[in-house]
């Protein structure tokens, strides 16, 4: 998977030097290794790039102690021979599947500004120069975000806006958005003024700075409120889960402009994206030995993972789909399956107390409910005997497998 591309612009960030006065904290000391190669040879030419040699890195912005800087806040590495970096890699853990890049243009030999991308771990930096020379760093203590700021309703926003430009007001349905979920995420916004504006109302993913979706409106009349809708579809298909950000932008006749927010601002009219929902919906835990997948029962074994929990606490949709079969059966009492949308496999909920409001052939969106826990079939208390299946699906040629990692990161957040 090829690194994610932050941009970080030296100029954006006018909280830096008022920062930098409070903050002059040194996180981490030298450089920990050093790439042999100083120079790079590049279209049949020589160029010579001096070895960047980064000796310090400082937490410029939302510091969340003298050791951590928070995802979207600034850092600033110093050092030596680093007016030729054009990169820096956030590694993360080993491995290069949560790299994030950040493409830099230093201001001077002795120091790189850069923001800190939602989606970068805790981790080394990788410090290029050309194609060849790189200089790893010391790891960087990096927290999570803050979370997104709970706006539903419309409020003023107090984003950047030219002289006369109109006020805004914009508002975000919920702070996280499970994909999948009836009617998308919402997006409102309000213009004032007295004459029709030209609005552009941008989601950007907040991880790489990419623009997601665009949607133009050539004539807002002030004082109507708008709305958006963003179902979960990117470019590339499924958006990849993580935090994104509505952003307004309107024009007015005069040529003023006036933004929602900066992209600098990820808790504004943002929210996290996540691909599934914890279904339990109450206060539950994972049982003993007997309730793991694979665990011997008569004759079998446990094809999924039981989730203790009080009779009539509400299950939902780890993710929608279209319900594959709906039944009661001795072992399973009242059960459902679900095939999923945009995913391969098949989830199976069982021992409902009652039959699920559901049917075969419906549509089931993510985070809707689908029945309460209960104790019908073999069951000795109320849980949730939850399966997943891999394709062609339950009991269709796919096989069923151990789902107590993913319930676990879903109940995590969700
Ligand atoms: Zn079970």
């Amino acid at each position: 998977m090829p690194a994610r591309t932050f941009r970080s612009s030296d100029d954006s960030d006018h909280s830096y030097s008022r920062a930098r006065a409070a903050r002059t904290l040194t996180l981490f000391c030298g450089v920990c290794l050093l790439a042999p190669a100083a120079a790079s040879a590049q279209n049949g030419g020589t160029t010579f790039v001096a070895m960047p040699k980064p000796s310090k890195i400082a937490c410029v912005s939302s510091c969340e102690s003298k050791t951590a800087v928070r995802g979207g806040g600034s850092i600033k590495v110093s050092g030596k021979q680093l007016s030729g970096v054009s990169k820096v890699i956030f590694t993360g853990s080993r491995g290069k599947r949560d790299d994030v890049e950040v493409q830099v243009d230093p201001a001077s030999d002795r120091a790189i500004k850069l923001k800190v991308p939602m989606g970068a771990r805790t981790g080394p930096l990788m410090v290029w120069a050309g194609e060849r020379a790189q200089a790893k760093t010391k790891s960087v203590k990096i927290m999570p975000p803050p979370p997104p700021i709970k706006s539903a309703e419309l409020t003023p926003s107090s984003g950047p806006a030219d002289p006369g430009a109109p006020p805004l007001e914009t508002g975000t349905s919920d702070t996280k958005f499970f994909l999948g979920e009836r009617g998308g995420i919402e997006f409102k916004y309000r213009v004032g003024g007295s004459a029709p504006v030209k609005a552009t109302v941008t989601l950007v993913r907040q991880n790489d700075g990419a623009i997601v979706q665009t949607w133009e409106a050539p004539s807002v009349a002030p004082g109507t409120i708008q709305s958006i809708r963003w179902e979960g579809s990117a470019p590339e298909g499924v958006a990849p889960q993580g935090r994104y950000i509505f952003l307004l932008s309107v024009t007015d006749g005069s040529g003023a402009v006036a933004r929602s927010a900066g992209v600098d601002n990820p808790q504004r009219d943002a929210f996290d994206l996540w691909h599934f929902v914890f279904p339990v919906r109450g206060t539950h835990n994972y049982g003993q030995a007997g309730a793991r997948f694979g665990a011997a029962r008569s004759g079998h074994t446990h094809q999924g993972q039981d989730v203790m929990s009080a009779c009539g606490v509400k299950l939902v949709a780890a993710r929608g789909g279209v319900v594959k079969f709906k039944g009661y059966q001795g072992n399973a009492g009242n059960y459902l399956v679900i095939d999923l949308d945009g995913d391969d496999r098949d989830q199976a909920y069982m021992h409902l107390a009652s039959a699920s409001p559901l049917d075969k052939g419906d549509r089931v969106y993510t985070n809707q409910f689908i029945g309460p826990v209960g104790d019908t079939g073999d069951a000795t208390a109320c849980h949730l005997h939850f399966e997943e299946w891999s394709a062609p699906g339950w009991y269709d040629g796919g096989a069923p497998f151990d789902p107590l990692a993913d319930l676990q990161a879903w109940d995590a957040y969700s």
